[in-house]
């Protein structure tokens, strides 16, 4: 058999064949893709004749073919059904991968020719259209924070420095998903886990016979708290839950990620110095929109104050109603309690109206077809990497225009929390006409023959990440780096929290939202209080979200001096959390540093504020649909043509301007957020 990613994949879309894959393929394919590349960048840099875009910009875009597709299925793996071999050949890759980067970004013959054409550009010698020229900077700027424009000795401790990077970044996800199923709480007497709802119980059965253990296991999400505290009526097993998910990384023994954090935020400190800024954050926000720390912390130390202060509101008006002082653990509870009597709205009791299916298909690929004409059919003859994965192929007015891949479940070798990914991405270069894309939930399975119900929190983190699919899938590049959702980081949670808006629309809420047993729709007088109830509990969520983006932006903002002087990560932890004025020690962040997977290994590094950032456009762009009229055809091609369809080919702020007519106005977001 020959392994299946030396070629384009024969299957309909160029749907990676995940059934051909052996493990044995991946280490030859890295292997052979790795010194393809280099072939090809050599092959760059040995011709003779004056650098042109053509003959630079262009070869390197096609370059690393194989490289791609094996990393591509690859990382999709290791997110989403990994074992023991692919996380010991990802720990073996990762610094190889970081050292195979490094050889072409640092490539002094390869930067001395793109610079070149970058100056051509720029005096206009060479006659480039605009995504060419936006290309050409974009690889430049790739390039000069990767320290390309240094010398030598510089760049070998910086090759150094992004190998340990890569290697610890790998340890800590490795030790944060065994230490996250270390962790599950085993619970042996039904009592103690009182008020869950039926199909609850039934999942956390499941989850402790699939680990051979009787009674009940409840397994951790990523994030400090737990959907179900919400509805255990005992505190006793609240708090279990919740000291648990705070342990995650802080127990000594192999998984503790404490001294591997500090070790990381050195490394990052060093290499920033090396690369001639103050910290890493610094680096990381010269090439996102928000172009420097200060920024960040503008608008951050905006919101602050207000969030705290509406946090201790909530503290307050909770304690009022249990009768004492509120613990973190029960915050959830007491904020379900307040929520049922104030708005009379049960959340858990709503997940009957949430059956999955139904709030796939007539919640999010309804809005869809309303907004964009988009029509969607399921292809059972194509296979995922897990069967349990779901393919769709997506159809506009014109045709095909790609595959939507969906993986619900929880399970044992998926990471936490929920994602989208794309497999291929339409650009004309590679003649890739159709893209495909990727969401990843963790829902829980029911026991078998009972339906799936979700959450509201799930209901939105399903119209989230299909915003990210819509990305993907409206995004026309003529260039592979451009394609796709390849926008700047602060930029790119803009699509997909735009579409968070259509979960609770009317229109769209009375199509999906109806009981799995008797198909009643959910009651408009329940879903108007589920709107107005939507401001409530805001004082909380924005505190804890500010907390973790504050945190990662205080850990890498450290200059090396500062850095290499931090010993110990939980107290520097509180310490940043009581300067920045969000110390609570009943709203912990949503992340603590321990298990702070975006900025220690997710890539979000100094760009965990990026979702707030983005919500500014968002919330900007709800209100541009509310002005002109909702849920109809003209709005969502206006959206589709002037800002989804763009990709990374220009200046998104750009973008936004030409969608919106202007730039985004911050008013919206203070006014949701109850902040105004
Ligand atoms: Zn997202």
């Amino acid at each position: 058999m020959t392994n299946p990613f030396l070629a384009d994949s024969e299957l309909p879309h160029l749907l990676p064949d995940f059934a051909a894959v052996r493990d044995e393929h991946y280490r030859e394919a890295f292997e052979l893709g790795m010194a393809e590349q280099l072939a090809e960048v050599a092959a760059i840099t040995a011709d003779t004749s004056a650098p042109t875009f053509e003959n630079t910009i262009v070869p390197l875009e096609r370059s690393g073919r194989v490289l791609d597709r094996v990393s591509t299925v690859f990382f999709t793996l290791t997110s989403s059904d990994t074992t023991d071999a692919i996380q010991e050949l990802e720990e073996e890759l990762a610094p190889k991968l970081a050292a195979h980067h490094d050889a072409i970004v640092l490539d002094p013959a390869l930067f001395a020719r793109v610079d070149a054409v970058h100056r051509a550009a720029v005096e206009g010698s060479e006659n480039l259209d605009d995504e060419q020229r936006y290309l050409v900077e974009r690889h430049r700027t790739e390039m000069v924070l990767a320290g390309a424009a240094l010398d030598e000795p510089a760049k070998e401790r910086l090759r150094e420095l992004n190998q340990r990077i890569s290697t610890l970044t790998t340890r800590f996800e490795k030790n944060l998903l065994n230490d996250t199923n270390e962790l599950a709480v085993h619970i042996t007497d039904a009592a103690e886990l009182a008020g869950l709802a039926a199909s609850e119980l039934s999942a956390a059965r499941e989850a402790a016979a699939a680990r051979g253990l009787d009674g009940w296991l409840v397994t951790l999400v990523l994030y400090t708290g737990h959907p179900w505290l919400a509805s255990i009526e005992v505190p006793e097993t609240r708090a279990r839950i919740m000291a648990a998910s705070r342990a995650r990384g802080t127990r000594g023994g192999e998984f503790d990620n404490r001294e591997l954090v500090l070790k990381l935020v050195r490394a990052r400190a060093e290499r920033a110095r090396l690369l001639g800024f103050r910290d890493h954050a610094s680096v990381v926000t010269a090439d996102e929109t928000a172009g420097s720390p200060a920024a960040v912390a503008e608008l951050l130390g905006r919101l602050a104050p207000a969030a705290a202060r509406n946090a201790a509101a909530e503290r307050e008006e909770l304690g009022a109603v249990t009768g004492g002082p509120v613990a973190a653990s029960d915050w959830a509870f007491a904020a379900e309690r307040v929520r049922r009597e104030r708005y009379d709205v049960d959340t858990a009791a709503l997940r009957p109206w949430f059956e999955a299916e139904r709030v796939l298909q007539d919640g999010v690929f309804y809005a869809a077809e309303r907004l964009y004409g988009l029509r969607f059919h399921e292809r059972t003859d194509l296979r995922g990497w897990n069967d349990e994965v779901r393919v769709f192929e997506v159809r506009d007015d014109d045709g095909v225009i790609g595959l939507y891949l969906l993986d619900l479940y929880t399970r044992d070798s998926k990471r936490g929390g929920a994602w989208m990914n794309s497999l291929v991405s339409r650009n004309e270069l590679l003649g890739h006409e159709t893209s495909i894309v990727t969401n990843n939930l963790n829902v829980p399975r029911p026991a078998a023959g009972e339906p799936t119900l979700l959450t509201l929190d799930e209901v939105e983190t399903l119209f989230h990440e299909f915003g990210h699919a819509l990305h993907g899938l409206f995004a026309h590049a003529r260039y592979p780096s451009l394609a796709g959702t390849n926008v700047f980081r602060d930029f790119v949670e803009f699509p997909s929290q735009v579409n968070e808006m259509w979960a609770m629309w009317p229109e769209v809420l009375e199509h999906y939202a109806r009981h799995h047993e008797t198909g009643e729709p959910l009651d408009p007088a329940i879903a108007q209080r589920l709107r107005d109830a939507e401001r409530f509990g805001q004082g909380f969520a924005t505190s804890e979200y500010l907390q973790a983006a504050l945190l990662d932006q205080a850990w890498h903002t450290l200059d090396l001096e500062q850095a290499q002087a931090v010993t110990d990560a939980a107290a520097f932890e509180a310490e940043a959390l009581a300067a920045a004025g969000l110390a609570d020690e009943a709203v912990p962040p949503r992340y603590a540093t321990t298990y702070f997977a975006h900025v220690f290994s997710g890539g979000y590094d100094a760009g965990y504020y990026s979702y707030i950032w983005s919500e500014v456009l968002d919330a900007d762009t709800v209100e541009w649909f509310r002005e002109n009229g909702g849920l109809t055809r003209e709005n969502g091609e206006r959206f589709r043509r002037r800002l989804l369809q763009t990709a990374g080919t220009r200046d998104p702020l750009a973008a936004f301007r030409d969608f919106r007519g202007r730039d985004a106005a911050i008013e919206p977001l203070l006014e949701r957020r109850g902040l105004a």
